[in-house]
């Protein structure tokens, strides 16, 4: 639909009953019948009238004959005329409502995508003869899965109604509205080439009019979006290389994309560059995916240690992924990838495996930590298949400790609660890892049942920064798990300082670079293999020798990029 509420009707397609509905037979027979009328009329009738005044004499009766059949000839042409436009207008009316159907969202009363493409091509022909550029927005609706998961389809459906209305209400009267899918909608609009901070006006009037809230089935939402912006112009004017429709909606799709990565809730105007990252992250996908048919993903460890004693007590599992192409992948770059891609399970499983078959080997009491995602704990048979693979790999629950995040807590808490619980009964234990960066509430802490809290790194990394080695929100964190009878585990301790710091603070876990980086299976059998805690060897635990983190740094075949940007921008050079 237009802006202006008008429907898409194909031009071309308005006279094809043009013949039909000149019917020349029809429309013929009644002609001729009607002159032959007014001929045989104009013989009969006088000897008709001569008959009944003067003469008694009867007309001649094949005149009268021929004069009745044209009478009917009459009434059967008109009659027939009548009926082929009344059958003209009922097919012409049903096409019409198939091709809107085939034209419009029936939901919204939007266009759809593939009539989108028609409008915007025709917006971009007139608006091109008046020297108009012409803008192509494509807009994303953050997050409306949950909306749709939580609150139900026909809540969702209201959503998406309301939302529709609220743009149209922005828009420019020609503009073109189209919801091209899901909760993927789009426009175009023609402008001012000379004025293109007309469009930021109209995108910022639509966020606006987003801020008050959406009335669903039971409750009210608040909705966001994510939008991408392309003109056929650049800054030299109109670029032909730009203008078409389906290049118009990829560069605003590759924009759109950029506010997501952003951290969604705003807009971008296309640039060249986005497009180079678009490509490398599609490699990035084909390279999950090969990489998961080839093993190319292995389990690292990092060790975990008793502060006070320096005692080593385990190991937490950090993915690697030794891509052929780009070298030692950081799971920052790769995990939400595989998330988005579906792929996260079976990397998941795939590393489980390896990392159960590998501590095994180590001494019974080390433990293993195992990070999952907030996408593997929608499944409501993680606990389930979790136990069989430990069943299978004949692990026992009891040295397994799981780490989730506090983004896992948004989802079905009561799904995550029940989980939680056939887990600990089965013996595993449950970390909520980098405590503190996300939203997890008190009252989450205490009804969940949490065996222990992960202080995140970026809070310890404080003891290290402030001159008298000492962080309130640090002291905090710890005299909370502490009341809630939580024991916990310090992230990156990096230096000396952090480490007495740490000390004077009671029964803590610790692991950061100043106890090593993150090691392969190999490196890791080896490091246990001299300290006697491999399972055939002596059980005695050791204390874990600090040393410098340079020499104790895993060998990489290419350095490994940590901020998922700098790789990003770097591979896509
Ligand atoms: P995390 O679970 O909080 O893991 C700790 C991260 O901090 C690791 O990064 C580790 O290498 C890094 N780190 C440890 N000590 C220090 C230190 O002293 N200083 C600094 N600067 N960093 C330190 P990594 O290996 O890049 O992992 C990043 C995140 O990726 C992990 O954070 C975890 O959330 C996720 N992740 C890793 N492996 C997996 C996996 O198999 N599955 C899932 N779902 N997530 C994983
Ligand atoms: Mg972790
Ligand atoms: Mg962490």
């Amino acid at each position: 639909m237009l802006a202006n509420g008008e429907t898409l009707v194909e031009p071309e397609e308005q006279s094809k009953y043009g013949p039909a509905e000149r019917d020349l037979v029809a429309l013929g027979i009644a002609v001729a019948a009607i002159i032959m009328f007014v001929g045989a009329g104009g013989a009969v009738l006088p000897d008709v009238v001569r008959s009944a005044l003067y003469d008694g004499r009867a007309p001649d009766n094949i005149l009268v004959s021929i004069f009745l059949l044209n009478i009917a000839l009459v009434i059967f042409g008109w009659r027939r005329y009548r009926q082929l436009r009344e059958e003209i207008e009922t097919r012409q009316r049903a096409e019409r409502q198939a091709r809107e159907l085939s034209e419009l969202d029936p939901l919204t009363g939007c266009l759809n995508r593939r009539s989108m493409l028609a409008a915007t091509n025709r917006l971009r022909l007139s608006a091109h003869e008046r020297a108009q550029a012409i803008a192509y927005v494509m807009v994303d609706l953050d997050n409306f899965k949950q909306i749709n998961d939580m609150q139900g389809h026909s809540s969702g459906d209201k959503v998406l109604c309301e939302f529709a209305r609220r743009v149209k209400a922005e828009l420019p009267a020609e503009a073109a509205l189209a919801r091209l899918g899901g909760d993927e909608f789009a426009f175009a609009m023609a402008y001012d080439p000379a004025l293109p901070e007309r469009v930021d006006d109209i995108v910022i009037r639509l966020y606006e009019s987003m801020a008050a809230t959406f009335e669903a089935e039971f409750t009210s939402v608040e909705l966001t979006m994510s939008i991408g912006l392309a003109s056929d112009h650049d800054e030299h004017g109109f670029n032909p290389a730009l203008g078409d429709a389906e290049m118009l909606m990829h560069h605003a799709d590759i924009a759109m994309y950029q506010a997501k990565k952003q951290g969604k809730n705003r807009f971008f105007w296309f640039e060249p560059s986005m497009e180079n990252e678009l490509r490398f992250r599609n490699e990035l996908e084909a390279g999950i995916r090969r990489g998961l048919a080839n093993s190319e993903f292995v389990p690292f460890y990092e060790q975990q240690v008793d502060v006070e004693t320096g005692r080593l007590v385990g190991f937490e599992m950090l993915a690697r992924w030794r891509s052929p192409s780009l070298g030692l992948v950081s799971p920052e770059v790769f995990i939400p990838v595989a998330e988005e891609i579906g792929c996260i399970t079976e990397l998941s499983d795939l590393l489980m495996a390896r990392a159960f078959a590998d501590a095994s080997e180590w001494n019974d009491e080390l433990t293993l930590s195992i990070n999952i995602s907030p996408v593997q704990m929608r499944d409501p048979w993680f606990a389930q298949k979790l136990l069989k693979r430990l069943v299978q790999s004949n692990f026992p629950p009891q040295r397994l400790d799981i780490e989730i995040t506090e983004s896992c807590l948004h989802e079905n808490i009561s799904m995550v609660r029940s989980m939680i619980t056939s887990l600990r009964n089965q013996g595993v234990r449950i970390s909520l890892d980098d405590f503190g960066t996300g939203y997890s509430s008190l009252d989450q802490l205490r009804s969940l049942p949490f065996d222990r809290l992960k202080i995140d790194r970026s809070f310890i990394s404080e003891l290290s920064n402030n001159v008298d080695g000492h962080s309130q929100l640090v002291d905090a964190i710890v005299s909370l798990g502490r009341g809630l009878n939580l024991p916990i585990t310090c992230e990156g301790i990096e230096d000396e300082q952090i480490l007495t710091a740490l000390q004077g603070m009671g029964e803590l876990k610790g692991q950061g670079y100043l106890y090593g980086r993150p090691e392969p299976a190999e490196r890791v059998r080896e490091r246990l293999r001299e300290q006697g805690l491999l399972n055939d060897s002596s059980p005695r635990l050791s204390a874990v020798t600090v040393v410098p983190k340079e020499d104790n740094a895993v060998p990489a075949p290419k350095p490994r990029i940590s901020d998922p940007h700098e790789f990003l921008r770097r591979a896509g050079q």
